[in-house]
């Protein structure tokens, strides 16, 4: 059983923008979806993020989007072969950076010089000008429209109102206009994943890289299972000539090694962050992780098997076992509890089923207050990648080669961000699909999570709906005069 596979990652910068051009318009009209992450220079508050009205949380997103820039963009299409590309760009107006941003983004490889050097320009808001016919990163969000294809993203809020003000229009001030104008900018509609990994795919954590790899894991059983349960097969372009200088092959192993702490951090395999870093003593090894996370669902298997052999009994399995994970072999109690009385100040934050939620009272400099930083926007994601071994725990001391891997994983990292989400989406999707059933591309593919953000502490998603009471915006409805005038 083998889950490794390399991902070819198409770095593109300014010098190479309008070569990729016709290679990225085709992947966009050929595609079935559009998984897209981004990099972000900041975020402000932490606290406004998590306000418990939405209507304020939007207010300060929106805040961020028009004070802070898109550093990078990853976009994964799903073609008959899955294209990844990492787009690095520089926002040409004055904006934010916030120097927790900097030193998270650098300790994971995101590279300044570059970016300042070879970053693809553009600037936010309305259209300004001639740009709207120019191949610039303006018009191809406008292709990406244009192709009407299903947008997917994981923790997606924070990404959405990004696009919009750096790559569409001003942002609109009340968030129903905002979700009225989604609604006609994505007619296939938007995923989150993260919705998705929480209330379709139910496992234990939600956050990308768990997502991701418990996806893997699951599609592999499912292969080595044989049957005729439907199973996810991907593709990869084989790039040649000129392309490849501009491709960069993550590899991500089936496992990382196994050396390094065996005790898995909580707060990290509950959030996929923790405040400790790489100088937490306890394993943020996704893989241990899901490893601990499988051995104890089987172990509760198990006993539940023998206690209805012994007592004779039927009893029905609980309705979501796997959100209350134990923490070791033998051990009944939820992670959750673990946290509650252990060192975590997420005490309160009980990620059960129906409720997930954030804590709330996290202190502003701490780099995320929101649970596994809003799917890696840069801003505040924590730090394992997939293609490292273990030794992305440091032992305190024992640094510098560490954080030397880490730095080469860490790049193209949105680009492969798109790449997981985008993973995680194909493979509900299989799930979900009855082979009885012939698949059109206009077929509703999740029907449960069409149109729903995840809500960071939340039992709810947000909906992305036209209402009756909410009217699109001017920008907006001006936009999509352009958007529509030329296809
Ligand atoms: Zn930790």
């Amino acid at each position: 059983m083998t889950t490794s596979m390399i991902v070819p990652v198409i770095d593109v910068q300014s010098n190479n923008f309008k070569e990729l051009w016709p290679a990225m318009l085709l992947a966009i009209k050929t595609s079935s979806f559009i998984a897209v992450d981004t990099e972000l220079s900041g975020l402000g508050s932490r606290k406004a993020l998590l306000a418990e009205s939405i209507e304020d949380r939007y207010k300060a997103i929106c805040h961020a989007a028009r004070t802070r820039s898109i550093l990078s963009l990853g976009i994964a299409y799903d073609t008959y072969l899955v294209q990844v590309y990492n787009l690095t760009l520089l926002c040409a107006e004055e904006y934010i950076i916030e120097p927790q941003s900097v030193q998270f983004l650098v300790q994971h490889g995101f590279d300044f010089n570059k970016q300042y050097a070879q970053g693809i320009p553009y600037y936010k808001g309305n259209d300004k000008g001639g740009d709207v016919h120019g191949q610039n990163i303006r018009t191809l969000f406008v292709e990406l429209l244009r192709a009407r294809r299903p947008l997917v993203v994981h923790n997606g809020l924070i990404d959405m109102v990004f696009l919009y003000q750096c790559f569409y229009a001003h942002l609109p001030e009340r968030l129903g206009t905002f979700t009225a104008d989604l609604c006609e900018m994505f007619p296939a509609g938007v995923y989150d994943t993260k919705y998705a990994t929480e209330y379709e795919l139910r496992f234990s954590s939600s956050y990308l890289e768990y997502a991701y790899k418990k996806c893997k894991l699951d599609n592999c059983k499912l292969v080595t299972a044989g049957g005729s349960s439907p199973i996810l097969f991907l593709e990869f372009c084989n790039y040649s000539g000129h392309l490849c200088s501009y491709v960069d092959y993550r590899p991500c192993f089936e496992e990382s090694s196994q050396d390094g702490p065996q005790d898995v951090c909580l707060r990290f395999s509950a959030y996929g962050w923790c405040p400790n870093g790489s100088s937490c003593p306890m394993s943020h090894n996704t893989d241990l992780i899901i490893r601990q996370d499988e051995k104890t669902k089987e172990n509760k298997r198990k006993r539940r098997k023998k206690r209805k052999q012994k007592a004779g009994v039927q009893d029905k399995d609980c309705l979501s076992p796997n959100k209350k994970p134990c923490l070791e072999d033998g051990s009944s109690e939820p992670k959750e509890e673990e946290l509650a009385t252990g060192t975590c100040p997420i005490a309160e934050a009980e990620p059960v089923n129906d409720q997930p939620q954030v804590e709330e009272e996290c202190p502003a400099d701490t780099r995320m207050s929101i649970d596994e930083g809003n799917g890696g926007n840069g801003v505040c994601e924590p730090q394992s990648m997939p293609a490292e071994g273990a030794d992305e725990i440091n032992p305190p001391g024992g640094k510098t080669t560490a954080q030397a891997k880490k730095a080469e994983s860490g790049t193209h990292r949105a680009g492969f961000d798109a790449f997981m989400t985008g993973y995680i989406f194909s493979f509900a999707c299989t799930l979900n699909h009855s082979p009885n059933q012939p698949s059109s591309e206009t077929e509703t593919r999740l029907p449960e999570c069409l149109n729903k953000l995840y809500l960071s502490g939340k039992s709810v998603p947000l909906q992305i709906v036209k209402s009756t009471f909410s009217k699109s915006s001017k920008a907006h409805t001006h936009k999509m005069e352009v958007v529509w005038r030329k296809s």
